[in-house]
């Protein structure tokens, strides 16, 4: 059993893991740089260590760091959180070498799922469905306009180590295609240092959904239903909800069934997320997530489940405390993500909370790490919280958000709230009608920048 754990994370996220050893009677400790002295994570803590300047990769990112910091505290394990080092396999060796626990996968799990490329052959052996598209890397070119002829214009060049968006490039006729491929190899090696591409069929108007599967790492795993998320802008998500509005028991019970089998035949321990998408009822992988997702709240109240606390069993040996029979669909539930971010071009700003109230009431989370006084360091990224809301159904969990939204306070900076309220007054949002691209499309009618 553990008796300490680090937090190799900072804001809400490191909050929600807090919050979860603290619930389970374990100690905690939290990581800082020098801009973050004064953040929620530090104080809530039970002890702090400071990593570093302000920069994240001299701090968050550094691998030295963070051991030195477990090492000084006694912690036996690590929660990487999202971001940062949690997807970093090289880290994740590193612990596995100096015998301290890592909370999520192996190494070798998350290094062939942090290649695209890899991911998508496993999961197609796996009996997974996947985007058509080559057959592995795009090694020049030529091969590429033959693969392009051969699936039909539009096409997506990928980066095999891309992420966050970064790295895809679209082309939609063969005139692109030169372009479209060189971006996308450039944008791989200056951002990943990796330079290889391949190609998938561009979809016009699916749906984002996920899958949310758990393993203990002894050969069973169960999924925990979907979450869409395809209202984005950039490839980020913007708004997610669970369970998805397009998706009924029957398609969750046989999509579910086949990540949880997948996962489970390569005895994957803790939670991970298998991304789809979602057109004229077949799913089609993009790609696996092998760390908690920011959205998980969605999942979480409508299982009811708490996925920290089983991420923290299984790194310590012991089983799930849940069945796949357990996992029954109570409600609805929607998770806004408030950035601070100034609108219509959603430019970051940082800077000091004058004031905040978090909105409260039946089926209302919020998930922050804002106070009133507190500086927003320009540092990392814009999410300042997450905001949760669940119901009996959909239109109770839409007019719950809105009333929520309406009680929620954060002043002294811009943020995206204006945009949930803005988006809360559209038909399409009310009734469930939208793809990955209706977002972009509604951004450009109603916000765009003069
Ligand atoms: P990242 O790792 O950068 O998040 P993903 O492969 O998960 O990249 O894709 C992110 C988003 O890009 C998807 O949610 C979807 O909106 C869009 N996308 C990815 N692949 C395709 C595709 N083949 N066709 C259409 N849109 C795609």
């Amino acid at each position: 059993m553990f008796d300490k754990i680090l937090i190799a994370n900072r804001g809400e996220i490191a909050l929600r893991v807090i919050r979860a050893c603290r619930e389970m009677g374990i100690h905690s400790v939290a990581v800082h740089s020098t801009a973050d002295s004064d953040a929620m994570h530090v104080r809530m803590a039970d002890e702090s260590v400071c990593i570093g300047p302000p920069s994240s990769t001299d701090s968050y990112l550094s691998v030295p760091a963070i051991i030195s910091a477990c090492e000084i505290s006694g912690a036996q394990a690590i929660h990487p959180g999202y971001g940062f080092l949690s997807e970093n396999a090289n880290f994740v060796q590193v612990l596995e070498d100096h015998g301290i626990s890592f909370i999520g996968p192996t190494a070798e799990h998350i290094r062939i799922m942090g290649d695209k490329i890899t991911a998508k052959t496993t999961m197609k052996d796996l009996g997974v469905p996947c985007v058509p598209g080559s057959d592995g890397g795009v090694p020049d070119l030529e091969t590429a306009r033959a693969v392009a002829e051969e699936i039909g214009y539009p096409v997506i060049i990928k980066a095999t180590a891309g992420g966050g968006g970064r790295g895809m490039k679209l082309a939609q006729t063969a005139d692109d295609i030169e372009s479209a491929f060189q971006t996308a190899r450039a944008e791989g090696k200056a951002a990943f240092g990796n330079d290889e591409v391949y190609i998938e069929k561009y979809l016009g108007r699916p749906r984002h959904i996920e899958i949310q599967v758990f393993g203990d790492g002894k050969g069973n795993a169960v999924h925990l239903g979907e979450r869409d998320c395809s209202l984005q802008r950039r490839h980020q998500k913007v708004l997610e909800e669970a369970p998805g509005p397009a998706i009924d028991a029957e398609t969750r019970e046989r999509i579910g069934k086949i990540c949880a089998d997948a996962v489970a035949s390569i005895n994957y321990i803790g939670a991970g997320t298998i991304e789809f998408l979602y057109e004229d009822g077949e799913f089609y992988f993009i790609e696996m997530n092998t760390r908690l997702q920011v959205e998980h709240p969605v999942t979480e109240a409508i299982f009811g489940v708490d996925l920290v606390r089983e991420q923290i069993r299984v790194a310590e040996g012991l089983p799930m405390s849940f069945t796949q029979d357990d996992i029954v669909v109570n409600g609805h539930a929607i998770e806004v993500r408030i950035n601070a971010e100034k609108l219509p071009d959603f430019r970051p700003c940082p800077g000091k909370i004058t004031q905040y109230h978090a909105p409260g009431g039946l089926g209302v989370r919020i998930d922050s790490a804002l106070y009133d006084g507190y500086s927003i360091p320009p540092f990392y990224d814009s999410l300042i919280g997450k905001l949760i809301v669940h119901g009996r159904d959909r239109p109770e969990a839409l007019a719950r958000l809105k009333r929520a939204l309406g009680e929620l306070i954060v002043d002294g900076v811009d943020t995206t709230i204006p945009l949930f309220h803005a988006l809360l007054d559209e038909e399409d949002i009310q009734t469930g009608n939208y793809n990955i691209h209706w977002l972009e499309k509604w951004l450009e009618s109603n916000l765009a920048a003069d």
